[in-house]
């Protein structure tokens, strides 16, 4: 669509999109009000800019429906975030918004040379999580076979690889890596496979990534973007230039933003990433902060798509991390910490990759009963934070007890996360 009639579409879209959002959601009244904007004010998409922004922490404070802008009976289906700090954040669909979802999936999957012919194995989890159900849909779309597999037990996706005639694999990037060291440690080559390609998303990853996952997989990767507070993936995608992703902007409108003011930027300048909805019913979202930093685009691409793209998100401007595709808030570790007794106040979080995984390590220091126990009370210790840490974050994670006093001491802003993986 030629980018005049595809901003033609936008205003249509962004004007019906406020419009609905104000008429049928208490909080974008008020926050409307406060700044004494009325949908009416929304004559071009100049003017989104004067709109209030949407932050995660206001879905947390509405839990788990209070931003829906229907009534339950009109929404088909529900996920929802792992449960960061506090509250999940619960989204919610309608049957023409699991429609539009399985559209723009299904241009995730063309843009990335899926097409009808192809058998996709889906390693995304399936549950609250968006990747699995998001992808599978669309992969129906498009008229390919989908291989529902979910995530985990390796040596079952690789006898489904062998045995169902793969051809397109989904999952994140360190799992495809992780399939592929299994791959080589069970001597199986990956020729013998029919992998061609892969589209792997839901955590940061480099080009060196990409590199090594399409030599020892034999397959092209592309990469794709989406978050669930605003649909899920399909926001934006690679072509099969692997130039950036494009947007998907007759469904999104993207801004960037100076994240400590507010600002919004010039097209090409860094900064965080703020996406309007356009056709979403059960949870529009309108100025959603997504805390990714990124640059969007509009130079042509050779593809011939008009929509701009992004880069790879470079970080992020709250600590959050993601390790195994999973959102972890370095917050919710010192929660856990702070309900064991036995330890004292200071903690480390060291991220590591090892070949394609992503290690969590806790280091945290214990009160000096516990520390000159013996080795027993010790491991029951660890163990306790082990197990709360696993069921909070759905993850496992080292966990090191160490002396009273020996993590060190900063002075001004504790610096309590060493990330150590080279993710850019
Ligand atoms: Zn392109």
């Amino acid at each position: 669509m030629p980018r005049d009639a595809l901003e033609t579409l936008q205003l249509e879209r962004l004007r019906s999109t406020v419009k609905w959002a104000y008429d049928r959601v208490p909080f974008y009244q008020k926050v409307f009000q406060e700044q004494q904007i009325s949908p009416k004010d929304i004559r071009s998409l100049d003017d989104l800019v004067r709109l209030p922004f949407t932050m995660k922490a206001d879905l947390q404070a509405s839990y788990p429906y209070g931003m829906f802008a229907v009534p339950l009976a009109d929404v088909v289906r529900v996920h929802s975030s792992s449960g960061t700090t506090g509250q999940p954040t619960v989204v919610g669909y309608t049957r023409n918004d699991l429609e539009a979802w399985s559209e723009l999936i299904a241009r995730v999957l063309t843009a990335g040379g899926v097409t009808r012919e192809d058998v996709v194995q889906i390693a995304f989890g399936y549950g609250m999580f968006t990747g699995g159900f998001g992808l599978h849909y669309g992969v129906e779309r498009i008229g390919a076979t989908v291989i529902p597999v979910s995530s985990g037990n390796t040596a079952r996706q690789i006898m489904i690889m062998k045995d169902f005639g793969t051809t397109a694999l989904v999952c994140t990037p360190s799992y495809a890596l992780y399939i592929a060291e299994v791959l080589a440690e069970q001597k199986v080559d990956p020729e013998a496979l029919k992998l061609r390609v892969g589209l792997f998303g839901a955590e940061p990853w480099t080009e060196n990534m990409r590199s090594e996952i399409e030599s020892r997989l034999g397959v092209s990767a592309t990469d794709n973007y989406g978050l669930s507070e605003v649909m899920g993936p399909g926001v934006s995608m690679e072509c099969e230039l692997k130039q950036g992703m494009h947007i998907n902007e007759d469904s999104f409108i993207a801004e960037i933003i100076d994240p400590d003011t507010g600002e919004a930027l010039p097209p090409g300048t860094t900064g965080e990433l703020v996406i309007t909805t356009l056709t979403k019913e059960a949870l529009p979202m309108i100025r959603y902060r997504t805390r990714d930093i990124t640059r969007v685009t509009l130079e042509p691409c050779g593809c011939g798509r008009t929509f701009a793209r992004m880069e790879k998100p470079s970080g992020r401007t709250d600590d959050m991390l993601i390790i195994r595709g999973v959102n972890v808030f370095p917050s919710q570790i010192e929660t856990v910490l702070m309900e064991i007794e036995e330890t004292e106040p200071h903690y480390q979080i060291i991220v590591t990759r090892q070949g394609a995984m992503d290690n969590l390590e806790v280091q945290v220091e214990v009160n000096e009963r516990v520390f000159s126990d013996e080795m027993r009370m010790m491991n029951a210790v660890a163990n306790k934070i082990g197990q709360r840490i696993a069921s909070v974050l759905g993850l496992s994670a080292k966990v090191t007890l160490v002396e009273p006093k020996s993590l060190q001491r900063s002075e001004g802003k504790a610096n309590r996360v060493q990330d150590l993986r080279k993710l850019s």
